[in-house]
């Protein structure tokens, strides 16, 4: 192993070990009060501190230790910092909000907002009647209020219909949706009485209407969001449903999960339901979430008949899972955007990203590729080919979008998995992280999502692929 001037590999005594600073000298080096200004002072301290920490321990181990003056403590404090701040971000974190509700979140946040008072009054008013206005005048509901996310927004409809009586569900659909969301789990925490019906694959009218009793509270239909029922299957819709709901004199909830505002089928896409589709069905409450389809921030939104979502407001649950004024603000700028659904495939980041022509990403793949097979060196190969981009979040699970982007493989046939992995990682570590998927012997970079090209390729000096160990 070459020896750098940083390094020297003498082994540990306590001689050596007295020879770390304390961490208040670090903190008064010069290159160091860089970092202070930069990330604050107990950020950095805390970072200083275990900085110290590894190398008295490295120390101790007998390992190669590092120089202790000015220039290597500040690289390696920075490097330190670096890292610890690309985790902060990795999630990729769902929607990409519109510029327009960038711009009125900041707004939000500097300046007193109208969130809780009538302005024609001067009274106390309600934080949902805003965004109130604009959703049942996209959904064409009578109603709406909006909810940490759908999660809650299911949760609360089930409490506030539901609770010690029985809510009526298909067999079919009693979903898990990632993080320990499962339909039963959600009924009980919600403490209302599940009654399956049907079975996994089939379930009928009858099924429903032989389960309705005195006790019925509800009956619900929940969009199979991430995972699809094929061959021998059959559902029961949801004007039928409602039918039966309604003679019972009950209401009908449907979970659409994404649920989009517009018919994505007009984009090319596949089409997703709509809760305005579910509520001219018949639906009496709908469920969907604020930054799956809709492009959004994190939501939940439930919209409905308004005798349903007044009794949903009123319940105690609802002051627990409301949103911020941050939330409200976002949430409205995203939604003016629909009021203008011409202009949706450029300006809903969500919308764009989904339609993408393949050319374009693909000219974008022949462009940006020579950067990356300089950056990730000799070892590997990069060439440009079809991918199918997957639209996750629990949206349309088996429908894929044709799209194009980079393979890197390994020029030698060793540890090609190590290598790639380790690539993979390096990439991760980027200060914006490059998210790739491995496949077939290759690293693989779907380039549907990458807009800035230009911060995408200036980050790629920086790549710093691990050596693999033998
Ligand atoms: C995603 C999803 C939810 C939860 O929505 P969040 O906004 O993630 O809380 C609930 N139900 C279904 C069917 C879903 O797909």
């Amino acid at each position: 192993m070459s020896t750098s001037p940083l390094e020297s590999t003498v082994r540990g005594s306590k001689a050596q070990l007295k020879q770390l600073p304390s961490v208040d000298r670090v903190l008064k080096l010069p290159a160091v009060s860089v970092l202070i200004d930069a990330h604050g002072r107990a950020f950095v301290s805390g970072e200083v501190r275990a900085l110290l920490l590894d190398w008295r321990e490295a120390r101790l181990l007998g390992k190669p230790v590092h120089a202790v003056d000015e220039a290597s403590i500040a690289a390696a404090l920075s490097a330190r910092i670096d890292a610890r701040l690309t985790v902060l971000h990795t999630n990729l974190g769902r929607a990409l909000l519109p510029d327009e509700a960038i711009v009125a979140v900041a707004q939000a946040m500097r300046a007193p907002t109208n969130l809780e008072i009538d302005l024609d009054s001067g009274e106390r008013g309600d934080r949902d009647t805003l965004i109130e206005k604009l959703v049942c005048e996209l959904t064409g509901a009578q109603a709406a209020t909006v909810v940490n996310n759908n999660a809650s927004a299911v949760l609360l409809t089930i409490a506030a219909l539901g609770a010690k009586r029985e809510v009526i569900v298909s067999r079919g659909e009693l979903v898990e949706i990632g993080g320990s969301f499962r339909m039963p789990d959600v009924m009980k925490c919600a403490g209302a009485k599940m009654i399956e019906v049907g079975t996994t694959n089939r379930t009928h009218a009858r099924d429903f209407v032989g389960a309705i009793t005195a006790k019925t509270a509800l009956l619900m239909k929940v969009h199979a969001s991430n995972y699809v029922v094929r061959g021998f299957t059959a559902a029961v819709g949801e004007d039928q449903l409602a039918d039966i709901a309604h003679r019972a004199g009950l209401p009908l909830a449907v979970d659409l999960g994404s649920g989009s505002l517009v018919d994505l089928a007009q984009y090319g896409l596949p089409h997703e339901p709509m809760p305005q589709e579910a509520l001219a069905s018949g639906a009496d409450i709908v469920t969907f979430s604020g930054d799956k389809l809709l492009g959004g921030p994190q939501a939940g939104l439930i919209v409905g008949k308004r005798e349903w979502i007044s009794k949903i407001k009123k319940h105690p649950i609802k002051r627990a899972l409301r949103v911020s004024k941050l939330t409200l603000a976002a949430l409205e700028a995203t939604l003016a955007l629909y009021r203008h659904p011409e202009q949706l495939m450029t300006r809903l980041p969500t919308l764009r990203l989904l339609t993408r022509p393949l050319a374009e990403i693909d000219a974008l793949a022949k462009s940006v590729a020579p950067a990356p097979a300089r950056a990730v060196g000799a070892q590997f190969d990069v060439a440009c080919g079809a991918v199918h981009s997957q639209i996750g979040s629990g949206s349309l699970p088996i429908d894929l979008l044709p799209s194009a982007g980079l393979f890197v493989r390994c020029r030698e046939s060793k540890s090609t998995g190590r290598r790639l992995n380790a690539l993979a990682a390096a990439l991760r570590r980027l200060p914006v992280p490059v998210i790739g998927r491995i496949a077939d012997n290759a690293l693989i970079l779907d380039l549907r999502t990458l807009e800035d090209e230009a911060a995408f390729v200036a980050q790629l000096p920086r790549l710093n692929v691990r050596p693999i160990e033998s």
